[in-house]
């Protein structure tokens, strides 16, 4: 019995969670694992809108000024949006959401989407970080042009990428370092962050939802917080890691693939 308690009640294996943060405090570092490790769709509204700026599309011309003066871009293009990635299949699988909602309004229409689609959130978790050490990882930020990978040139060994290759094209990682990263948007973003999004600190814990977790450290103590604060064993996170797709296999060989690797 005692196995199945967790800060969430029972364990389900579907869930839904908000991560919430400063810029730098690692929610895309988490939610990217987080969604590898349990199969299930990371959601960032700042991904999907630099792809609408990369793409030209009209909503992307329109975000793009608020996005490199560090300002939030107005809620009628963000909600348009996460309506329309809200609706995907994929979601029934539950959501990691990274860098959404970012402020009361925002929250509240967040709200009311799920509860049209009778998928209410299960967690938001609050990751805590000093503002010196934001200022230090957001300088040293790299992200994989091809894959998407967010990496830090402070913690992996200089070049800013581990010495692996690219998950989608086979070759090194090409780093690149996002134009918002520079200290002046920097510093509004941060100030941005205590002004709109502190607040919902508040607004989910009135909702019994919010979990808060310190985020300085490792990437692996800190993936370890976070899994405490969602219930997540690591057992389990490595089992689903390595579950072969449903009737995909056969059962004796489903097994062998399903078992969890000797941790390192
Ligand atoms: P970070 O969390 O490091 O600031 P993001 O990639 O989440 O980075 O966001 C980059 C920029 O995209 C933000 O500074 C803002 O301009 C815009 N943005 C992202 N998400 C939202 C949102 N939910 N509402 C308004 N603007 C957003």
């Amino acid at each position: 019995m005692a196995a199945l308690l967790s800060p969430l009640g029972p364990v389900s294996s579907i869930m839904r969670i908000v991560l919430l943060g400063a810029p730098g405090s690692g929610k895309g570092t988490q939610a990217q694992r987080l969604a590898q490790e349990r199969g299930m769709p990371q959601i960032s509204t700042g991904d999907l809108l630099r792809a609408a700026v990369a793409a030209g599309t009209p909503l992307g011309t329109r975000a793009k000024a608020a996005m490199d003066a560090g300002r939030l871009v107005e809620d009628a293009i963000v909600l348009g949006i996460i309506a329309e990635r809200l609706g995907a299949a994929d979601v029934r699988q539950g959501f990691v959401l990274d860098g959404f909602p970012r402020n009361i309004e925002q929250a509240t229409a967040l709200d009311a989407m799920l509860a049209k689609l009778g998928q209410p959130l299960d967690a938001v978790v609050l990751m805590e970080v000093d503002r010196t050490e934001l200022a230090r990882r957001i300088s040293g930020r790299r992200t994989c042009r091809d894959c998407g990978r967010v990496f830090n040139v402070s913690t992996a060994g200089g070049s800013g990428a581990p010495d692996e290759a690219c998950p989608k094209e086979g070759g090194p990682h090409r780093l690149f370092q996002r134009p918002d990263d520079n200290e002046h948007t920097v510093a509004e973003r941060l100030k941005v962050y205590e002004e709109k999004t502190k607040p919902l600190v508040e607004f989910y814990r009135g909702q019994g939802l919010l979990r808060a977790i310190k985020a300085e450290g490792s990437v692996i103590e800190v993936a370890k917080r976070l899994d405490a604060a969602l219930g997540i064993s690591k057992r389990a996170a490595v089992a689903r890691r390595h579950r072969p797709p449903a009737g995909a296999l056969s059962a004796p060989r489903a097994r062998n693939r399903s078992t969890p690797k000797r941790s390192r």
